[in-house]
């Protein structure tokens, strides 16, 4: 085994838990960080995951992304990235399956429909879920709510966009109870988990995006990257039919910004030189980065993907339809909270905001297949029915 770094996250240096539990040894000797990644796995908010899409809002197709599959993707190539500059892999790993637990049901159409929602409320935003799903809303213990996850989980969460400068209600209630430091920057495993996310989404998508016939391949000529990428893999496989060349391309752009990101962060840890993680943390920029060139065509790929698929008619026409379903039913549960199963409207608060809070948790923690059953059932048939 390779030895940690020493700017990796070390779990024997932990800052620890906001709870002090005895640790359970029933599954032989597992460190603080390898808990953190069980709990995630075993909680109610990841399993969840398999029924909430992004871009593919109820997809027909079985072939299709779905949160559950992309967190595992973006862990995949987090644990690469870790294992090759020395960090810590099991940490990266937790932080990425975690990453999106907090993404209410159909993705942005979800989360504009209970932003507006709850704008007289306090607001809301996924980031700020995640800390509350996993620190208030999934209860698995008896003596205290919450996973109980490390103050390095919660740390990489909070910050995984960098410094926090304006923090969240959600996160600033857990930040009175645990201080997380935020105006520093986040350590590198969570510095990788974040980019980690952005080379699976843009190349899943685009993979996702020709399947569904909605990204035309052309388009994705247009991108120089690309191309030179494609014209690198017809020159390898020749005689190959066209759908395994496209695989060999996803495949090859998702090694070749690995690759990068690995170079080029590896030598800015180098030149940066931090002897600890709380050097990271003090740095004044982030050191997990691509080079100017890569982060240049990864700018340029996402720029395609939102002009040719994200925001293509077909796809905002359901986005559309999603945002009326999450409105409709925050509108129905608020204006009759009978109409909540037992176990949410037993513990529905009197008052303001806490009332709609409760109503957007629920709302918030529902599949998109469940949203759309929950729908059928108190308002109407749905327009929306599986896409593509
Ligand atoms: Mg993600």
């Amino acid at each position: 085994m390779i030895a940690l770094a020493s700017y990796a996250c070390n779990p024997s240096a932990s800052r620890g838990r906001l709870h002090a539990p005895p640790e359970s040894g029933t599954r032989g000797p597992r460190d603080m960080f390898q808990r953190d990644r069980d709990r995630i796995i075993h909680s109610i908010a990841f399993r969840r995951l398999r029924d909430k899409t992004q871009v593919f809002i109820a997809p027909d197709g079985d072939h299709y992304r779905v949160r559950l599959t992309h967190s595992l993707e973006v862990a995949q190539i987090a644990r690469t990235i870790a294992r090759a500059l020395r960090l810590n892999e099991d940490l990266t790993e937790a932080l990425a399956l975690a990453h999106d637990i907090g993404h209410p049901p159909f993705g942005h159409a979800g989360e504009d429909a209970l932003t507006a929602a709850m704008a007289p409320y306090g607001g809301w935003c996924h980031n700020a879920h995640t800390i509350r799903t996993l620190t208030v809303l999934e209860c698995p213990y008896p003596y205290f709510p919450g996973l109980n996850l490390s103050w390095e989980m919660l740390e990489g969460l909070a910050k995984h966009n960098g410094p926090v400068v304006s923090p969240s209600w959600a996160l600033s209630a857990y930040n009175a109870q645990h201080d997380l430091h935020l105006a520093t920057f986040a350590s590198l495993e969570a510095q990788v988990a974040a980019l980690a996310d952005d080379i699976a989404y843009d190349n899943h998508d685009i993979d996702d995006g020709l399947r569904s016939g909605l990204l035309a391949f052309d388009t994705l000529l247009e991108v120089p990257f690309i191309a030179a990428r494609w014209a690198h893999v017809q020159s390898r496989l020749t005689g190959v039919p066209h759908e395994q060349q496209v695989r060999e391309l996803i495949r090859d752009m998702i090694g070749q910004m690995v690759n990068d990101l690995v170079t080029t962060s590896g030598a800015n840890i180098a030149t940066a030189a931090p002897e600890s993680v709380d050097d990271v943390r003090a740095h004044g920029t982030a050191l997990i980065q691509f080079s100017p060139a890569m982060a240049e065509a990864e700018r340029q790929v996402k720029a395609m993907l939102y002009a040719k698929l994200y925001r293509s008619a077909p796809v905002k026409v359901l986005q559309h339809q999603a945002k009326e379903v999450v409105s409709a039913l925050f509108a129905a549960y608020h204006a009759q909270p009978n109409l909540l199963p037992t176990e949410w409207s037993a513990r529905l608060p009197i008052d303001e905001p806490e009332r709609a809070r409760h109503i957007s948790d629920f709302i918030a923690g529902m599949t998109d297949r469940y949203a759309l059953a929950r729908y059928a059932e108190h308002i109407g048939p749905p327009t929306l029915s599986g896409g593509f």
